[in-house]
């Protein structure tokens, strides 16, 4: 069997278990879903033997945009019949906490000791928490006056201490006493396919953390949209952003995105863009971001 029939059998098991789901959760007959998933039956039943790359493509394109309405239709589902979500622990503006450490301060040795642990736990990192509630809540007061005249240096501060905050948070229930060895299941699976080899990875994220410029982090992080593992650098560990959040909203304000028509007014173009933001956009990606939830510190 070649790789082509090979999709086209998973899709067939694919449409058949998607099938299934609708019936065991009962979703109404008439539900746009079901005629999608009809459609879908329609299709890929009536597909001779050989496939052109582009009816592949085609048929995986609509494959993939079935998947993600169910995807949504079950997570508001969700959020109708249960309210938990509103109970579970949210951080207010200037709320956040230091995290316990998951284990002894002397839980590492010898690879890094006691002191160590102490310090920056302890020290280090309560630093990073204290500065974040500063800045959130200079920022609150901000709003509040509708005075953004610090609007820089509490970003800055908001950047820096958020991002120490959370990569320490991190950091720490990434580490455990006396273990190592190798990862498994899909994480395995996802490093050899993108990386080639445990090794390989090894190899370049302990280079990328050797090679910092300066104090930073190497970061191996998830991409949802190449959906592949990745590993970063991070200089320092803001340059204005905070590691561990999710983009809603972004606003280019490179000269290329205004120049041409609002020559150095930034500002005009800014006030006109509000114009043309497509809230159910940012609406969708919150929805399918809210989904994503660690624990509150
Ligand atoms: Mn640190």
């Amino acid at each position: 069997m070649n790789r082509f029939s090979n999709y086209v059998n998973e899709l067939f098991k694919w449409n058949v278990e998607m099938r299934r789901f609708l019936e065991t959760d009962n979703v109404e007959a008439n539900y746009e879903l079901w005629q999608q998933l009809d459609e879908f039956t329609e299709l890929i039943e009536s597909t001779g033997k050989q496939l052109s790359d582009e009816e592949l493509l085609s048929l995986q394109a609509k494959a993939e945009n079935i998947h993600e309405r169910m995807e949504n239709y079950f997570n508001r589902k969700q959020q109708e019949v249960g309210n938990i979500w509103i109970s579970e622990k949210t951080v207010p503006p200037g709320g956040h906490t230091l995290p316990e450490l998951p284990y002894a301060y002397n839980a590492l040795e010898p690879y890094i000791s006691e002191e160590i642990m102490k310090l920056h736990h302890d020290k280090h990192h309560r630093a990073y928490v204290e500065g974040l509630n500063k800045a959130e809540l200079n920022l609150k007061k901000a709003r509040d006056n509708n005075d953004f005249s610090l609007i820089k240096h509490w970003s800055r501060e908001l950047a820096f201490h958020g991002s120490g905050h959370y990569l320490h948070t991190i950091f720490w229930r990434n580490m455990v006493p006396k273990k190592g060895g190798n990862p498994q299941g899909i994480l395995r699976a996802e490093i050899d396919s993108y990386f080639g080899s445990f090794e390989k990875f090894k190899n370049q994220f302990s280079e990328a953390a050797k090679q910092v410029e300066g104090v930073g982090w190497a970061i191996l992080v998830w991409s949802p949209r190449a959906r592949h593992l990745e590993i970063l650098q991070s200089e320092r560990h803001m340059l204005l952003t905070q590691w561990d959040t999710i983009p809603l909203l972004v606003l280019d304000v490179w000269e290329h995105a205004y120049y041409l028509q609002y020559k150095n007014n930034r500002g005009s173009y800014v006030d006109n863009w509000w114009n043309v933001v497509n809230w159910n956009d940012v609406e969708m990606r919150l929805e399918q971001a809210v989904e994503l939830k660690w624990a509150a510190f």
